[in-house]
């Protein structure tokens, strides 16, 4: 569906947008930086090219095309060209039908040496088709679900979508349902939408005046303090948390993992890893009427409220880096002192359903710009699973487990074997023993806190959840 028929500029910059037409709707492309991409050289294999015929950079013309990679790479450094997202966004009568990042593809070169971004227009018309056909799906779900709701005068639990719609950042689709019930339906759902929108901005408002730094955050308002006053972090329960038996308590933040939020937070994740990862395992499986799904988290229609808040998380992150990193230190500095109160030491896990590279995120802590929170928090001990291979220069506090999936067998071996760290995910809770039980291995069930592992190990842990039980790709073992 060719929507968009005059392309970005042949030099582009974040922010950029196109508009065209499809089908009745107004579509809109715009150009975000992909500031989760990798150097040029790990994005691409066989970037540098290679004289050996079974490399996937082999050439026959080795010098000309070094000098053209070297070029790549060095305008790359000079930030002449980068790695860019094109997303797609519907409106219908200037109301917004997608969330911001719903349809986009990610890591596309822009700017690249001797292009003329014509790529950019081609991705942006493939997105086209999925994005109108959600839309359409939307305001048929308009028509049909919420003009009912409005019929049987259920305000409370209109009020109960519009705060959830708040909460998801889209506004935008609240107020498309008043306009479709009442240009299409002819039915004045306004007082009632009016009513749930002032109760919606009056919950946010508590957390805004006056308070500590984060409360003046305007994220704050996104994110109201949950349980012991932490708005990202998630704290491990007293009856789960077998690391307390070790002095420790451990937070957890989840973000919505892989591109579930329309950002790719796992970059090395497997087809195996997806299907069986823990963001859909024990509370956070489960909805009204049913299991939640992969698929029903993307449309909204079958999902829950970690679902959302995970998804808010990831995007609150992605879009507003300094005030979330902000929210997230707060949070760390309060977790440090409940962990006190309860005589343990806190301890983190920033990726609980996500990879992220935390030891390149800098934030700032009392007027201080720190490389990242590990350094920030020196005394504070850190740790995450991961599946990229090449996480380097991690600060002393922060340590790495090394996460065996169906494709990444060699990978493990070789950072075995140099004192990394593996865990490996079987079947049953009774294989996983097993294994434990065997030399250079160790019980990962026993509790989370893989800091305290010893070096050059495989850690066993059993699969959690319905769906890594079931896997079949090879990610879980057994
Ligand atoms: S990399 Fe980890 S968090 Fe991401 S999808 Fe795979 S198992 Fe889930």
């Amino acid at each position: 569906m060719a929507a968009f028929q005059k392309g970005f500029g042949s030099y582009v910059c974040a922010g950029d947008w196109i508009d065209g037409e499809a089908d009745g709707f107004t579509v809109r492309a715009t150009v975000y930086r992909d500031d989760n991409a990798d150097r040029p050289d790990q994005m691409s294999e066989g970037f540098w090219p290679s004289r050996d015929p079974n490399d996937a950079g082999y050439t026959p013309n080795y010098w000309p095309e070094f000098y053209r990679a070297q070029e790549a790479m060095r305008a790359w450094q000079a930030d002449e060209w980068f790695y860019c997202g094109i997303a797609v966004t519907v409106f219908k009568d200037d109301v917004c039908l997608s969330t911001p990042y719903e349809h986009a593809l990610w890591a596309i070169e822009a700017n690249y040496p001797g292009s003329d971004n014509a790529y950019l227009l081609e991705v942006a018309n493939d997105l086209v088709e999925d994005a109108i056909a959600a839309a359409k799906e939307k305001t048929a779900e308009l028509d049909c679900d919420v003009l009912a709701a409005a019929i049987r005068n259920c305000a409370a639990n209109m009020i109960e979508s519009m705060r959830d719609a708040y909460q998801a950042g889209d506004a935008h689709y609240a107020d498309a349902a008043v306009r479709l019930i009442r240009d299409q339906l002819g039915y004045d759902a306004e007082a009632i939408f009016a009513e749930a929108r002032a109760k919606t901005i009056g919950h946010y408002d508590i957390e805004q005046p006056g308070g500590c730094g984060a409360a003046r955050n305007p994220l704050a308002r996104d994110f109201p303090k949950r349980a012991h006053g932490m708005r990202l972090l998630t704290p491990a329960q007293a009856k789960m948390d077998k690391s307390r038996a070790r002095g420790f308590w451990t937070f957890v933040l989840h973000f919505a993992p892989h591109k579930l939020s329309g950002f790719n937070v796992c970059p090395k994740a497997s087809a195996g890893c997806i299907a069986a990862c823990l963001n859909l395992s024990g509370r956070a499986e489960m909805t009204v009427g049913g299991r939640v799904t992969l698929a029903g988290i993307k449309s909204g229609r079958r999902t829950n409220t970690i679902h959302r808040a995970r998804l808010r998380r990831t995007r609150a992150f992605m879009a507003n880096r300094g005030e979330f990193m902000a929210l997230l230190v707060a949070d760390i500095e309060r977790a440090c002192d409940e962990a006190g109160k309860a005589g343990l030491e806190a301890c983190f896990r920033l990726n609980g359903t996500s990879d992220i590279r935390w030891e390149r995120v800098p934030c700032m802590r009392g007027g201080v710009v720190f490389d990242n929170v590990m350094s920030a928090f020196p005394s504070v001990m850190f740790y995450d699973y991961t599946k990229i291979e090449n996480r380097r220069g991690l600060p002393a506090n922060y340590r790495l487990t090394f996460s065996l999936n169906e494709n990444n067998g060699k990978a493990a071996a070789r950072l075995l074997a140099s004192g990394m760290n593996v865990a490996a995910v079987y079947r049953t809770k009774a294989l996983a023993l097993l294994e434990a039980g065997k030399p250079g291995r160790v019980d990962g069930d026993q509790d989370d806190l893989r800091f305290l592992d010893p070096e050059g190990v495989i850690v066993a842990l059993s699969a959690k959840g319905r769906l890594a039980k079931r896997d079949r790709s090879g990610f879980v073992l057994g």
